[in-house]
């Protein structure tokens, strides 16, 4: 069996799954239940607005609102929907009847098909799983294989329409007019209410303070201390800079940004109090040496839940650039500095966890092909085809190296379908179409080259909100008379 060019199918391989369903997901329901009586990671029917009938649904959270007797919401996501469409629904609006479990297929003497698609023919396997929906012995597809899932059905156009028509409806803010560019908002911010009725609001490249008109944006960016974000930067290479703002040093600033990120951004907060937060802001340095926004991602001073991530967003015009993704790698190796394992802040946009997917795979294969001798092409590694190659997949170190979180690993590794589980602990296969992908990825990406970080982690600057304020203010002054080092 060649480690590159794996057959799924193989039969020689009996049990084969990175985790199996938890052992609770096989408990039977009970008629009294104290406990929710769905679990997250069950499917069932569920109401949707606007149609009629009920949709399969998977359930992602639950909580309890009333402790005597028990009540509890679950939180579904509509597998063929879109995330735009999820949402809190009460027991009621579930059919009891068609709860469908994880669980694998006891009488397959193949391979564990959890997750085991190849991104090359997803189309026509989605179809054939969809169908087989109804069976309690359902077989899970991987969730980014969901999100991208497309169906041109009139009821599903129908639907797309109206999911527009709300949302257009709870859209405040008619357009946005930022560096040149004039841009139609997603959903709804809660920007001043007088703004919400002009026809456009004029944002300032550089603080993100925003205008009733293109006048006044004008008068204030003539006065407009800043040339970039506030805060200092800490890497730029090739036209790209990152910069480091304290939500409690340049809280205006910071405000400002969540503004701006919400009217992208569905699921997100904005939080006025911006202190807990760092904002780190990607930009593209123009000619004439400003800086203008391109995206940003935010992270907690200090996460219990080792989140090296809150929020990350990349303005629609420079979507589709790879900058998503830049912004994810950029936010691992800082966790690599600070040698810490992190995760992003769930539960993640549908174009979030595409943008994560691809790179948790990135960073396995870059991992996995360390351990192999080539000259960096495919060729090189051909010839590890046709040969017994077991590569023992060390946790650990494949922790350490990346830093990414475990969890986030091996559910990676099941969508892709590329580990199994052998006597001597999981081992990780690699297609050679994979390969090829990693090496088109190296070559076509755009990646954040570690040498030119200028950064160690930030000690949390917390009581000095009023002095840093004094200083925030000297430094907008020496900014203005052109005396300021952002390198400082
Ligand atoms: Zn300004």
């Amino acid at each position: 069996m060649s480690m590159i060019d794996i057959d799924f199918d193989a039969s020689n391989h009996s049990t084969v799954s990175v985790e199996t369903p938890p052992e609770e997901n096989n408990e039977e329901i009970k008629p009294v239940m104290t406990n929710p009586k769905i679990k997250p990671g069950w499917r069932v029917n569920a109401k949707m607005e606007g149609v009629n009938g009920y949709v399969l649904a998977e359930v992602r959270h639950v909580k309890q609102v009333q402790k005597n007797p028990p009540e509890f919401l679950y939180y579904v996501h509509y597998v063929e929907y879109n995330r735009r469409m999820e949402t809190w629904l009460k027991e009621e609006s579930l059919d009891m009847t068609t709860i469908q479990f994880p669980r694998k297929k006891k009488e397959s003497k193949k391979a564990e098909t959890i997750g085991q698609l190849s991104p090359d023919d997803e189309g026509s396997r989605l179809k054939k799983k969809f169908s087989r929906v109804g069976q309690n012995n359902i077989e899970f597809v991987p969730l980014s294989y969901i999100e991208v899932y497309e169906d041109d059905t009139p009821a599903m156009k129908r639907l797309r329409k109206k999911e527009e028509d709300d949302e257009s409806k709870r859209r405040n803010i008619e357009k946005i007019v930022l560096n040149g560019w004039t841009i139609v908002p997603w959903y709804f911010a809660p920007y001043p209410e007088p703004l919400t009725r002009v026809p456009c609001i004029y944002l300032c490249s550089w603080c993100l303070s925003f205008w009733p008109t293109f006048e006044c944006l004008q008068s204030h960016m003539i006065k407009c201390p800043l040339i970039g974000p506030p805060g200092k930067k800490i890497y730029e290479k090739d036209g790209l800079a990152f910069f480091e703002i304290d939500g409690a040093v340049d809280d205006d600033y910071s405000t400002n940004l969540s503004l701006l990120a919400k009217l992208f951004l569905d699921h997100k907060t904005v939080y006025y109090d911006t202190k807990p937060f760092y904002f780190y802001v990607l930009c593209e340095k123009s000619d004439d040496m400003f800086y203008d926004i391109v995206g940003y991602f935010s992270k907690e001073k200090c996460s219990a839940d080792e989140y090296n991530l809150a929020c990350i967003l990349v303005l629609p015009q420079f979507q589709k650039k790879g900058y998503g993704r830049f912004l994810i790698e950029f936010s691992y190796l800082l966790s690599k500095v600070e040698q810490k394992t992190g995760s992003p802040e769930k539960p993640l946009s549908d174009l979030g966890l595409l943008s994560y997917r691809s790179y948790w795979l990135y960073a396995i294969t870059e991992f996995i092909l360390s351990y192999y001798d080539h000259d960096g092409s495919v060729d090189s590694l051909k010839k590890f085809i046709g040969k017994e190659v077991n590569l023992h997949c060390n946790f650990p170190k494949l922790i350490e190296k990346t830093r990414i979180k475990k969890e986030d690993l091996v559910n990676t590794m099941t969508s892709f379908g590329i580990a199994r589980q052998a006597a001597n602990g999981t081992q990780i296969i690699l297609s050679l179409t994979m390969i090829e992908k990693y090496f088109k990825n190296k070559k076509d990406k755009i990646h954040v080259d570690p040498k030119y970080l200028k950064w160690s982690p930030p000690m949390p600057k917390q009581g000095v909100y009023n002095s840093s304020r004094a200083a925030d203010n000297r430094r907008r002054a020496a900014i203005a008379n052109g005396s300021y080092d952002f390198d400082e």
